[in-house]
């Protein structure tokens, strides 16, 4: 019997829409103003504790995708991500990987992360 696969992505917007570029096209522009409940507009450190402690248990295949998506993503900051790496690393099972992603354009990264 063929091994049962559940593949499968969840995209995580852990500054919800925020964004630092206007791009003209952006469905996004409506969703910006939208009140995060969190201090900062950036996802509580918990949520993504849950979260990718939630999509390990519940992944089946040897590679485990994390997409972290926006707005622009990664204005969640350097820290945002070295804890949610430091909490990858810790839960990933020894015998799966866990590629991630950012979808977004990335220009933070020419300013100073937080
Ligand atoms: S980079 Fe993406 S989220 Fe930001 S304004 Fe452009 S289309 Fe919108």
């Amino acid at each position: 019997m063929a091994a049962e696969f559940r593949e499968f992505q969840i995209f995580v917007k852990p500054v919800g829409a925020r964004c630092n570029l206007n791009c003209s096209y952006c469905y996004y522009h409506e969703k910006m103003d939208i009140e995060v409940t969190v201090p900062g507009g950036i996802m509580s450190d918990e949520v993504p504790e849950r979260y990718i402690r939630q999509h390990i248990e519940a992944s089946t295949e040897p590679e485990i995708f994390f997409s972290w998506h926006g707005g622009e993503p990664i204005l969640a900051g350097l820290d945002f991500f070295r804890r949610a790496v430091t909490f990858q690393k810790a839960l990933m099972p020894a015998d799966r990987t866990i590629p991630s992603a950012f979808s977004g354009l990335s220009a933070a990264v020419f300013l100073p992360w937080r």
